[in-house]
C-alpha cells in the first residue's frame, strides 16, 4: 500500500521497524521510551541526539534555538505574536491560502493584523517580492511556505527589514534549507518529521526578548528554550521517532541535498501525467506549484468516488481531496516513495483509458 495523506502523514517504513523492535525495550533497558522519564539520562540522549542530527540536516546557525513543542502549527499560530510582539508594532503577514489565513486570524485576535501582500483571487500564485508592502511599525513578516490545501508554494524566500517568520508544516527537510534567513521557522511534525503531537519550532536567539508581558508559561519560547522543551514534560515518543526520521534523512536517503532530488523527481512525474492529459487538471502556475501537496481534478466530477474507491483497491490510500476543495490531491512527503508515484500515475493513466 501506498499512503498519499497529507497528514498526519506516510512516516518512512525503516523508521516504523525500528520503533516496532525497540517498543517494549529499549536497547537492554527494560522499558519502552514511551515509558521513560523524560529527565533519565536515556530520553535526554535520545532528545539531544534527535537536535544534533536536525540541526546538521538543516545546518542551523549556532545562534539559534530548536525547540521540541506541542499543540500543532495551529498553536504556533497565536504563540508567534505572543513571543514577537512585546515591542509594540503590528504583525505583518503574506497571505495564499486557507493556512496563513488561520494565522493572520489569531495574529488578529491579540494584536491586529497587516496583509502585506496576497495571492490573486483563486490562490494560483504567491505574491512577488516587489509587490510586499509592510507596514511602517511592521513587527515581523510572516507567510506559510506550502499552503497544503491549495498545493501552493513559495519559489523564494521573502526578505524584509524585520523578522521573517515562517509556517513550514509541509515543506521542512523537503530540500536544504538557509536558516539565517529567517527570525522563526515552525512546522506541525506530522507531514515530514514525525508523528502529530510534536511541534518544531526554530527561533533565532535574539528574538526570545520579545515576549508580551502577558505571554502564559506555556506559550513562551524563552522558558520553553532555557528549559530544553522540557519545562513540563515534552511529548517525549513522538519526539524520539522524529529522531529516528532525521537519522534516516542523513543515514538511508543522504541527507537534505538529495532528498530535494528525489523529491523533484516525484513530483515532476505527477504533474507531468497531469498535464500529459485532459482529463487531470491542476490550477497552479508552473513556478508555483508545490511539490508535497499535488492537488488535481478530473474532468468529470461524478467520476470522484470511482476514481478513489478503485485508487484505494489498488493500493493507493488517502487520495481524496481537502473537503474545503474536493477532487483530488496526493501529498508526496518525504516519507512517500518513488514507486508510489510511478504506481499513482499508471493508476491514473489506466482509469483515464477506461472511464475518461
Ligand atoms: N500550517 C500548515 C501549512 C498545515 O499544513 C497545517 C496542517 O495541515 C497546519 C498549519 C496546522 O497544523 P496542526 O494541525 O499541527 O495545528
Amino acid at each position: 500500500h501506498f499512503n498519499f495523506c497529507a497528514g498526519p502523514a506516510a512516516l518512512p517504513t525503516a523508521v516504523l521497524e525500528r520503533a516496532r523492535d525497540e517498543l517494549l525495550d529499549y536497547q537492554g533497558r527494560g522499558l519502552s521510551v514511551m515509558e521513560m522519564s523524560h529527565r533519565s539520562d536515556a530520553f535526554v540522549a535520545i532528545a539531544e541526539a534527535a537536535e544534533r542530527d536536525l540541526r546538521e540536516l538543516l545546518a542551523i546557525p549556532d545562534n539559534y534555538r530548536v525547540l521540541f513543542l506541542q499543540g500543532g502549527a495551529s498553536m504556533q499560530f497565536a504563540m508567534l505574536p505572543y513571543n514577537l510582539l512585546g515591542q509594540g508594532g503590528t504583525p505583518n503577514y503574506l497571505y495564499t491560502g486557507i493556512w496563513g489565513k488561520k494565522a493572520i486570524a489569531e495574529a488578529r485576535h491579540l494584536a491586529g493584523a497587516h496583509v502585506a501582500a496576497e495571492s490573486a483571487p483563486g490562490l494560483t500564485a504567491v505574491p512577488r517580492q516587489a509587490d510586499i508592502a509592510l507596514s511602517e511599525d511592521a513587527a515581523y513578516l510572516h507567510y506559510t511556505a506550502n499552503e497544503t490545501i491549495g498545493g501552493l508554494a513559495f519559489d523564494y524566500i521573502p526578505e524584509a527589514s524585520v523578522p521573517v517568520v515562517c509556517d513550514m508544516s509541509s515543506s521542512i527537510l523537503a530540500e536544504p534549507l538557509d536558516v539565517s534567513k529567517f527570525g522563526v521557522i515552525y512546522a506541525g511534525a506530522q507531514k515530514n518529521i514525525g508523528p502529530a503531537g510534536l511541534t518544531l519550532v526554530i527561533v533565532r536567539a535574539d528574538l526570545l526578548d520579545r515576549a508580551l508581558p502577558q505571554t502564559p508559561s506555556m506559550f513562551n519560547y524563552r522558558l520553553m528554550a532555557e528549559n530544553g522543551s522540557m519545562y513540563n514534560t515534552p511529548p517525549s515518543y513522538a519526539w524520539y521517532l522524529a529522531g529516528l526520521v532525521f537519522q534516516w534523512l542523513k543515514q538511508d536517503v543522504g541527507g537534505l541535498e538529495a532528498m530535494a532530488e528525489i523529491n523533484a523527481r516525484k513530483a515532476a512525474k505527477l504533474y507531468g501525467a497531469i498535464d500529459a492529459s485532459d482529463f487531470y487538471s491542476n490550477p497552479i502556475t508552473a513556478g508555483n506549484r508545490s511539490r508535497m501537496n499535488v492537488p488535481f481534478v478530473l474532468a468529470d466530477d461524478a467520476l470522484n468516488g470511482a476514481f478513489l474507491a478503485e485508487a484505494e483497491a489498488a493500493g493507493l490510500l488517502n487520495l481524496k481531496g481537502h473537503r474545503s476543495v474536493g477532487g483530488m490531491r496526493a501529498s508526496l512527503y518525504n516519507a512517500v516513495p518513488e514507486a508510489a508515484v510511478d504506481a499513482l500515475v499508471s493508476f491514473m493513466a489506466d482509469f483515464e483509458q477506461r472511464r475518461g
